[in-house]
């Protein structure tokens, strides 16, 4: 793939110190055997397994392989159901409910884009929620199915509680994220794709594979203190409820705790409420005793219904340089747009491999093993 501008071997995050290098595509036969073993329809395995290596090839390896574990435990509890029979249950022109009948959120998200992308071609613009689904991983890949159709792509999702909602303790909210994808003339497009809590939880459950610590001001306890230090500890109280996510904007009001909350509850109200699905604290988890439940929103844009393409992307290309030409803070490595990065990132991976770390390089082969897939995963460098 051409990039539009200077070319550079590029990753975000940098990898960690003891990682092996994997090839995506073997990665993903991996994946998805392992998903097919457990039963789960060859074309469902395929996308889940998509989802998790784009994840790692985009750089966000908190919502990479290493999630595997979780729906392989989701499955094998039967908390999730790998036979769902997804279904429009109500169609409005250019909106649409989906019933995604607790299965997995992966299929279920790509099935909505899809529809989502056909309404918006027709009507313009398009929103289609979904109740009865799960967790469905990183947000940008389905926003990205609408600009692999010219089309603007948004999707939002609630998701099991995480986070505090502002001047609360305790988990309330999820991490519900939004993830915003924009065509461009030539790649990278724009995917603004982020939680609206500080840190996906995601992140701290890599801090603790890799043993690193928490820094202040990611996570509060039940007393309103902020809890910092070793990763495990504090997922640990995260996990037994003893804790809590802060929301985008941290702690209080003063930098704006009150606008990722507000986000949040938004969100959750559109993807979650109106769907019909459920919200807040009732919204459960993969590895749960009930069906999760969770609650998404897909909505596509058609931009030749507001202009026409060449003078969109002339404004967008105008805008980004734009951007590109400010001032740049003089501790700051360069000027970025959203998705930049983890294009280049993407770019690079594709060339010489993903890094995973050692951990969860063996935890996925002990997977492997314990589903019957005996296929390897070959290491291409050591580090
Ligand atoms: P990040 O904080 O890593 O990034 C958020 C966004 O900001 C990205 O689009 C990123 O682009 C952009 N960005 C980063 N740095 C800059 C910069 N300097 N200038 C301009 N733009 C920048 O994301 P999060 O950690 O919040 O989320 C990670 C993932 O977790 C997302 O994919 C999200 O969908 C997923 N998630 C999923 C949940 C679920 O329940 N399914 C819950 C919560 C999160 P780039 O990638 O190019 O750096």
């Amino acid at each position: 793939l051409n990039v539009s501008f200077e070319y550079y071997e590029r990753e975000k995050p940098i990898p960690p110190e003891e990682y092996v290098r994997v090839n995506h595509l073997e990665l993903k036969e991996l994946v998805t055997d392992i998903y097919k073993a457990l039963g789960v329809p060859d074309r469902d395995a395929e996308i889940v397994a998509d989802v998790l290596v784009t994840a790692d090839l985009f750089g966000i390896s908190s919502h990479g392989v290493q999630r595997v574990r979780r729906y392989v435990e989701g499955i094998r509890i039967k908390n999730v159901n790998i036979n769902a029979k997804v279904r429009v249950v109500r169609d409005f022109g250019t909106t649409a409910l989906i019933d995604g009948d607790n299965g997995l959120g992966q299929p279920i998200g790509v099935k909505a884009m899809e529809l989502a992308i056909e309404k918006a071609k027709i009507y313009g613009v398009s929103l289609v929620l979904v109740k009865n689904s799960n967790h469905f991983g990183i947000a940008g890949y389905y926003s990205l199915k609408a600009v692999e159709k010219g089309l603007i792509g948004i999707t939002i999702t609630n998701s099991e509680n995480l986070v505090a909602y502002v001047n609360t303790v305790g988990r309330t909210l999820g991490t519900n994220p939004i993830a915003v994808a924009i065509p461009r003339p030539s790649p990278p497009p724009i995917l603004f794709d982020a939680a609206t809590s500080v840190v996906p939880v995601g992140k701290i459950e890599i801090y603790s594979k890799l043993g690193k610590k928490v820094p202040p001001g990611w996570v509060i306890d039940l007393e309103g203190n902020i809890l910092s230090g070793d990763a495990k500890e504090v997922l640990k109280a995260i996990r037994s409820r003893k804790a809590a996510l802060l929301p985008l904007g941290g702690l209080g009001e003063e930098f704006g705790g009150h606008k990722g909350s507000g986000l949040a509850f938004i969100i959750d109200t559109i993807s979650g409420i109106l769907s019909g699905a459920a919200w807040g604290y009732h919204v459960g988890h993969t590895i749960g005793t009930r069906p999760a439940n969770v609650g998404h929103a897909f909505a596509a844009i058609n931009i030749e219904a507001f202009m026409d393409k060449d003078v969109f992307f002339e404004r967008i290309e105008t805008y980004v340089k734009e951007i590109k030409s400010l001032k740049k803070h003089p501790k700051a490595d360069r000027i970025w747009i959203p998705g930049e990065k983890a294009w280049l990132t993407m770019q690079t991976r594709l060339k010489i491999g993903i890094p995973l770390h050692k951990n969860v390089y063996n935890e996925l082969i002990q997977i492997a093993r314990e589903v019957g897939v005996t296929r390897e995963l070959r290491i291409i460098k050591q580090q």
